[in-house]
């Protein structure tokens, strides 16, 4: 009786165009709310769930809203190899195959410390007949031990919309099973959609850096456009050859977030193959992240990592240089020389530390001229991060008052960089953080007279505490 009556829509939801109903799923969904779609931020996977939540209750209504929001509870996939849970998408995905269609992102989270379980025969079974299908099964197939370890290969290769992976470097040990497809399919092979990869790491224990699982991703990506790392970047003294000799031409952005490069000559390896190989790149962006061994600076001044940006002078659109966590940044050879930042002639956005502009710790008599000289005439956005008792908040001033000339300005945020520990989430805008000695309502008065708009964010700490520091 119940099946045979008609569908009714107690919130009146059907009467929406279809296109309406879309962007409510839209809105729910965290994949398509995403601007960058690359990496996971805390809190990442609690908003998800929630989301999810909206989506399913919103399946349940009625059939025709089924068909509009169930896409949206699989654009964004989590696979997370833990005992009993290692294969369940893979499993669904494997006897729904429409469904595979609808994932366009891949989150890949591994624990090594959880994994004590091995897959069952029948799982074992299942993997191996799949990896058989999609000409990714090595010659004397695959061992027990391993079988789950490149399930989320096999969950590349199955979903032809993918556009982002997000993968725990850890998880993934290498040599891969998409390799494997490549040289069998060749230019078949590849994940046509795929244009953001972030590689990361969660495990303090980490080996470091195994470059030949991201030459698997980049052969696999030919329409790359941002690549993200967020980890330690160390092959104790080996050199790289992430790309093979093949540039990237798509690639548009590198974000190198809370990342490590303890070893000299590694790091400094490390970022001209990324370079060279990226000759299209508009955007660049290295953070530095607490640790006992980081100290990027001590073997790699910020004028020496602009020099491996040298061949991208005048296409960079955007640089965002943040050593505020490096321990060493106060050291003077990390002060850029006179000048050199206006060479990027087609920088639009800039973020730079205080102490990788202001010359005044050397030369305290000199002009507050250090911003000055340093900005390029097509800038539109400029952030500082300003130590309390830097003496940059002059040249701050000084910008201030005599930045009228710099045509395309607009926008300018200031962030204080304090020793203490703060509470404040050092994104949150809006709130009035100035050191006492700064006159910050005087100093936006000066911008605004030039058209720019001064903002203050919530200041960020360099304060290391224990919990900061991963031994
Ligand atoms: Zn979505
Ligand atoms: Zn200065």
């Amino acid at each position: 009786m119940t099946a045979a009556m008609p569908e009714k829509d107690p919130m009146g939801l059907l009467d929406l165009p279809l296109e309406i109903l879309k962007m409510i799923c839209a809105a729910l969904c965290l994949h398509c709310q995403e601007t960058e779609n690359v990496g996971m931020p805390p809190g990442y996977f609690e908003h998800d769930r929630a989301n999810r939540q909206g989506v399913i209750s919103l399946c349940r209504v009625s059939k025709t809203l089924r068909v509009v929001a169930q896409p949206f509870l699989y654009h964004s996939v989590l696979y997370q190899w833990i005992p009993g849970d290692s294969s369940s998408i893979f499993h669904t995905i494997i006897h729904r195959p429409a469904l595979a269609e609808w994932v366009k992102k891949l989150d890949v989270i591994c624990d090594v410390r959880k994994c004590t379980q091995f897959p069952s025969p029948e799982e074992v079974k299942e993997i191996n007949e799949t990896a058989k299908q999609l000409c990714m099964l090595p010659t004397n197939g695959l061992e027990k031990e391993r079988s789950s370890w490149f399930l989320f290969e096999l969950l590349i290769a199955l979903c032809p919309c993918l556009e982002t992976v997000n993968v725990d470097i850890q998880t993934w040990p290498g040599p891969s099973m998409l390799e494997r497809r490549k040289e069998e399919l060749g230019q078949q092979a590849v994940t046509t959609k795929l244009k953001n990869i972030c590689f990361h790491e969660n495990n303090p224990l980490s080996m470091g850096f195994n470059a030949s699982v991201v030459t698997t991703l980049l052969r696999s990506s030919p329409k790359l456009q941002h690549l993200k790392f967020a980890m330690f970047i160390s092959t104790h003294g080996h050199s790289v050859n992430m790309f093979q000799g093949k540039s990237v031409r798509t690639l548009r952005t590198i974000h190198m977030e809370d990342c490590d490069m303890p070893d000299k000559r590694y790091s400094r390896s490390f970022l001209t193959d990324l370079i060279t190989h990226a000759p299209n790149i508009k955007s660049f962006w290295y953070s530095c992240y607490f640790r006992s061994s980081t100290q990027v600076t001590r073997h790699m001044p910020f004028p020496r990592m602009l020099g491996f940006l040298e061949p991208l002078k005048h296409s960079l659109v955007s640089l965002d240089i943040d050593l505020t966590r490096d321990e060493d940044s106060k050291r003077a050879e990390n002060v850029v020389n006179r000048g050199l930042l206006k060479s990027f002639t087609n920088l639009e956005k800039l973020g730079l530390d205080d102490t990788l502009f202001c010359m005044h710790r050397a030369e305290p008599t000199r002009d507050p001229t250090c911003l000055i000289e340093q900005i390029p005439l097509k800038l539109k956005l400029l952030t500082l991060r300003i130590h309390e008792d830097s003496p940059a908040w002059e040249d701050l001033t000084m910008l201030g008052k005599y930045g009228g000339w710099l045509p395309n300005l607009r926008t300018v945020v200031v962030q204080t960089i304090t020793s203490h520990p703060v509470d404040q989430d050092p994104d949150e805008e809006g709130t009035f953080e100035v050191p006492s000695h700064v006159n910050g309502e005087h100093l936006k008065e000066l911008f605004n007279r030039n058209g720019v708009q001064l903002r203050f964010k919530a200041p960020k700490s360099s304060y290391k505490e224990e919990g900061n520091t991963l031994v």
